[in-house]
C-alpha cells in the first residue's frame, strides 16, 4: 500500500490547516478561557467545503472518491490547531450524513443534508443517557408511534453539538422488550415542540465545542423521521459509530502531532545546566517514543480511512486505530506536558489544552475498554468481520 496522498487530497490537508490557523487561532485562547462557542466558524467550514466529501452534489456535495480520507486528513489538521472545532467533522459529517445517506428517504436527505453541508444547521447524534453509555441497548428514551408520528420522551446526555443543534439523529427505544432489536434511529428537525437543549458547563475540555443535554416531552416527530426500518436503530447506531471513530481517531492523530511540534521546540529553547534540554538522553527518549507512537497510530488511521473509501467493512481495523490513536494521543499530551515543566501546567501554553482535549478521545464512540474489547473479540474469534 502506497502512503502517498494524492494532490488533491495534499492540497485540501493544507487547506485545512491554513484555514485553522488563520480563521480559529487568533480568537482561540481568549474563546477558550470563556468557553465560547463561535456558530460563524461552522459556516465558514462549510463555506470551504469542509463537510461536503461524502455527500451527492444535489445536496451541496462534492461526493469525493476518497471522500472518507480527504474527511480524515481535515479533521486532523483542523484538530492539530484546535481540538474544539475538529469535532464538528463528525457532527456535520462524518455522523449525521452517513446513516441519512445510507438509511434515509429522499425527503429526509433534501431537508436535512443541505444545511449539515454548508453548515448553517448545526448536526449531532444523540445515543447516551444518564443511566446508559456503553451498554447502549438499555436506552430508556422512547418512541411511541401513533397515527400520525412518533411521540418520543426522555432525555439524551453528553452530546456534542447542544445546544445549538438544528438537528440530529435521535436513538430511542420503539420496543422495549425486544431490547437492542427495540431500537429504531430517527433523523429529527430540533425546532419540533418538545425538544429542549442545555447547555453542560462543567467539562474538563473541548471548551470551545458544546456539549449538553436533550430532553423530549411528549415531542411529536413526522412518521418520515424514521431512519431505515423500525427496529432496525441499533445496527444504524454500530453503523455510524464505525465512521464516527474514524474522526475521533483522527482529531488525535492531530493533538498528538502538535504535542511532539510544541515539544521538539520548547526543547530547543529551554536551557537548564548550560544546554538546551533536547540534547538530554532522557528528553530524547521521550520525544522518540512520541513519534513513534504518533507515526504508528496515523498509519492505523489512514489504513481504516482508506479502506473505507474503497467500500470494505473494516469494524476491527477502525476500532484499532480508534483505540491506539486515542492512547497515542493522551500519551504524547502527558509526555509533552513533562517536558514542558511547569509551563506544562500553565494555561499560558498550548499542552496543557491538549492534555485536557486529549482525555476525550479515550471516552467518546466507546471507551477505550468497548473498543479493546471489540478487536479481542475478533481477535479470540468471537465475532467476525
Ligand atoms: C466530550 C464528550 C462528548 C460526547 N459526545 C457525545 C455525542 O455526541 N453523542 C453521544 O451519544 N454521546 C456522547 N458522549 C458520551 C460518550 O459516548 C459516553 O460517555 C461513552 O460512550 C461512555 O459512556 P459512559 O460515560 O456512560 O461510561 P460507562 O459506560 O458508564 O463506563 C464507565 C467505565 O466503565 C467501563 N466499561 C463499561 N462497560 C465495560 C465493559 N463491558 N468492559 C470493560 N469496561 C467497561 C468504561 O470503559 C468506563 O471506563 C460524549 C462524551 C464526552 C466526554
Amino acid at each position: 500500500m502506497d502512503f502517498k496522498i494524492s494532490d488533491e487530497l495534499e492540497s485540501m490537508r493544507k487547506m485545512a490547516y491554513d484555514f485553522a490557523v488563520k480563521n480559529i487561532k487568533p480568537t482561540m485562547e481568549e474563546d477558550e478561557k470563556e468557553h465560547k462557542y463561535r456558530p460563524e466558524y461552522l459556516k465558514k467550514m462549510g463555506d470551504q467545503g469542509m463537510f461536503a466529501c461524502l455527500a451527492p452534489e444535489k445536496f451541496g456535495g462534492l461526493e469525493l472518491e476518497e471522500g472518507n480520507m480527504a474527511a480524515t486528513l481535515m479533521a486532523m489538521e483542523v484538530a492539530r490547531v484546535s481540538p474544539s472545532w475538529g469535532l464538528p467533522f463528525n457532527l456535520q459529517m462524518n455522523g449525521p450524513q452517513n446513516v441519512l445517506l445510507k438509511y434515509g428517504s429522499e425527503e429526509l436527505k433534501e431537508q436535512f443534508l443541505p444545511g449539515l453541508i454548508a453548515g448553517t444547521s448545526g448536526g449531532c447524534f444523540a445515543i447516551t443517557e444518564p443511566n446508559s453509555g456503553s451498554d447502549v441497548a438499555s436506552m430508556k428514551t422512547t418512541a411511541v408511534e401513533v397515527d400520525d408520528g412518533f411521540i418520543l420522551n426522555g432525555t439524551k446526555t453528553w452530546i456534542s453539538g447542544v445546544p445549538y443543534c438544528g438537528c440530529g439523529v435521535v436513538y430511542a427505544m420503539t420496543d422495549k422488550a425486544a431490547k437492542h432489536k427495540g431500537m429504531s434511529a430517527f433523523f429529527i428537525d430540533f425546532n419540533a415542540p418538545g425538544v429542549v437543549q442545555r447547555a453542560i458547563t462543567t467539562k474538563l475540555g473541548l471548551h470551545c465545542a458544546p456539549t449538553g443535554e436533550i430532553f423530549f416531552e411528549e415531542a411529536k416527530i413526522p412518521k418520515t423521521a424514521l431512519l431505515g426500518k423500525l427496529g432496525q436503530g441499533f445496527a444504524i447506531c454500530m453503523t455510524m459509530l464505525n465512521f464516527t471513530r474514524l474522526s475521533s481517531a483522527a482529531r488525535a492523530v492531530g493533538v498528538a502531532q502538535s504535542c511532539i511540534e510544541e515539544a521538539c521546540k520548547y526543547s530547543n529553547e529551554r536551557e537548564q545546566f548550560g544546554q538546551a534540554i533536547g540534547q538530554f538522553q532522557m528528553i530524547q527518549e521521550q520525544i522518540g517514543r512520541m513519534s513513534v507512537e504518533h507515526e504508528a497510530s496515523k498509519l492505523l488511521l489512514l489504513r481504516a480511512a482508506w479502506q473505507k473509501d474503497q467500500g470494505m467493512n473494516n469494524t476491527l481495523e477502525t476500532s484499532m486505530a480508534k483505540y491506539f490513536c486515542a492512547e497515542s494521543a493522551n500519551f504524547c499530551a502527558s509526555e509533552a506536558v513533562k517536558i514542558f515543566g511547569s509551563y506544562g501546567f500553565s494555561s499560558e501554553y498550548p499542552v496543557e489544552r491538549f492534555y485536557r482535549d486529549a482525555k476525550s478521545y479515550q471516552i467518546v464512540e466507546g471507551t477505550s475498554n468497548v473498543q479493546k474489547m471489540i478487536i479481542a473479540q475478533f481477535a479470540l474469534g468471537y465475532r467476525k468481520a
